[in-house]
């Protein structure tokens, strides 16, 4: 049977471009590829990318306001969003159009269309023309939920908000987890007001326990107003704004409602049911350690299949998939020891074991100091910086590493290579300290703090 392709790639986004193009430079497979809206998929065009320049486009507000302490003669004037706008959008441009380049240097065909399966070897296009691959892999990632209630559709998502024309004055962000949580020190940072609700005990659920006090707790002193065990009850706009009314039984008007309550796997309408691609309950491909799901010529790689959901390890996934199946080479996806960050601000890194996590099955040595920095420490502020190791009593192995500071993702990364070698608490000992640095208490701390 002859295909009009080797490899038909539906999703132009981290996983998808990887694979295809490692598919079609380095396996020789002829390819194609479709993509619905850009190229470069949410991290790019509305995720990542465009979150870490308004990281930094906040930073500068504090920045500045630290630099008087250190001599500065500094007057601001205020934050001209419309301006940062304007440039983030030619900087997405840039780096959709490289998305492409790279892709189609690489010899794939790429259709700027939405793709639907057919059949286990056929994609229908927008237009109707159908076209036949050996291989299809599936990287549609995956978008946000809003829960239903009434007055939904008033609030935005992290989708809309850097289309806004003009930043809000007022906002309340829903959610307590990656997004919510950036978004609010973003937002704060660049001066708005805001309100955050959260229905659980404390934010970022699922993450270390005393990192997540320590970060609530700073999000509280730089401004942002977290109510926690809250919700939202309904909605409405009025001339004021949008009437929030809490579980809390308190109501207020809001310029904007952002919510961040989790994304789901974009596989709806993409005919998979059909076909017999099976999927899990939150509509998610399942795959196997290849990628490969229950139709054998179907792969899926990235947020889709809700394994991990980050990019690097979308990236991982795509290039592993064109490894073993135009590569000649069998390779899986190291889903281990995934490092990661939250940009909040401070920010916050982790690789590894949360303690807790690392409780259930190990007897447990903490190592974690939290101090006030050099550097914000000069300017007055009363910021503190957390550090923290969980070491495993017995094998001496570094089993969890925890930052909360200024750069701490750049600071994981670093020591991510050596947790994920399996070093040990003596390795780390052994390397002497870079002074002054808020680092070098990684290789500083000689007592657990508790053990368990
Ligand atoms: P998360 O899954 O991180 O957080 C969702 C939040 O919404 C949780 O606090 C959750 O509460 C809450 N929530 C869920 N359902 C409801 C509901 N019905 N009503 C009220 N609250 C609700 O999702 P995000 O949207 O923040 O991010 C999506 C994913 O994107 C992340 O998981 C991550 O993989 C990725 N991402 C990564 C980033 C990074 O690497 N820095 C940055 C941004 C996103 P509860 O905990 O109680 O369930």
């Amino acid at each position: 049977m002859t295909f009009d392709y080797d490899l038909f790639v539906i999703g132009g986004g981290s996983g998808g471009v990887r694979a295809a193009r490692i598919a079609a430079s380095e396996g020789g497979a002829k390819v194609a590829l479709a993509e619905e809206f850009r190229m470069g998929g949410t991290c790019v065009i509305r995720g990542c990318v465009p979150k870490k320049l308004m990281v930094f486009a906040s930073g500068f507000s504090q920045m500045m306001e630290d630099g008087k302490s250190y001599g500065w003669d500094i007057r601001q004037n205020g934050f001209d969003w419309p301006k940062f706008k304007t440039h983030l959008e030619t900087e997405l441009d840039r780096l959709e159009a490289a998305y492409r380049r790279n892709a189609q240097n690489a010899g794939v065909t790429i259709y700027d269309s939405r793709a639907v399966l057919k059949d286990a070897h056929t994609v229908v296009l927008a237009d109707g023309q159908t076209v036949s691959a050996k291989h299809i892999l599936i990287a549609t990632g995956g978008y946000p939920f809003v829960p239903d209630l009434p007055g939904r559709d008033l609030a935005m998502t992290s989708n809309e908000i850097f289309l806004q024309e003009e930043l809000p004055k007022s906002i309340l962000i829903v959610g307590g987890g990656y997004i919510a949580c950036e978004f609010a020190c973003i937002l704060n940072g660049l001066g708005v007001e805001v309100t955050q609700f959260y229905r659980g005990a404390q934010i970022l659920n699922g993450f270390d326990e005393e990192v997540r006090g320590h970060i609530g707790e700073s999000m509280i002193d730089s401004g942002v107003s977290l109510s926690l065990g809250c919700d939202v009850m309904e909605m409405e706009q009025q001339d004021q704004g949008i009437w929030v009314k809490a579980t809390s039984g308190k109501d207020r008007h809001y310029d904007a409602v952002l919510y961040a309550t989790g994304r789901m796997p974009n596989t709806t309408g993409l005919g998979l049911e059909d076909l017999g691609v099976k999927l899990g309950r939150r509509g998610e491909i399942l795959v196997d350690e290849w990628s490969q799901t229950s139709v054998p010529s179907i792969y899926a790689v990235g947020d889709v299949t809700d394994r991990i959901n980050l990019t690097p390890v979308a990236i991982r996934e795509g290039h592993a998939f064109a490894d073993t199946v135009f590569g000649g080479k069998k390779v899986k996806a190291d889903h281990t020891c995934v490092p990661g960050a939250v940009f909040t601000q401070p920010e916050y890194g982790y690789v590894g074991m949360t303690e807790e996590e690392a409780r259930k099955d190990h007897s447990i040595e903490v190592y974690a100091t939290a101090f006030k920095p050099m550097k914000t420490a000069f300017a007055g502020r009363s910021d503190r910086v957390l550090f923290k190791l969980i070491v495993d009593a017995e094998t001496r192995k570094v089993l969890g590493c925890h930052i909360v500071a200024e750069g701490a993702a750049e600071l994981i990364q670093l020591a991510a290579i050596a947790v994920k070698m399996g070093a040990t608490k003596e390795n780390f000992d052994r390397t002497v300290a870079v002074h002054p640095t808020i680092a070098e208490e990684l290789v500083t701390m000689r007592t657990p703090v508790r053990t368990a």
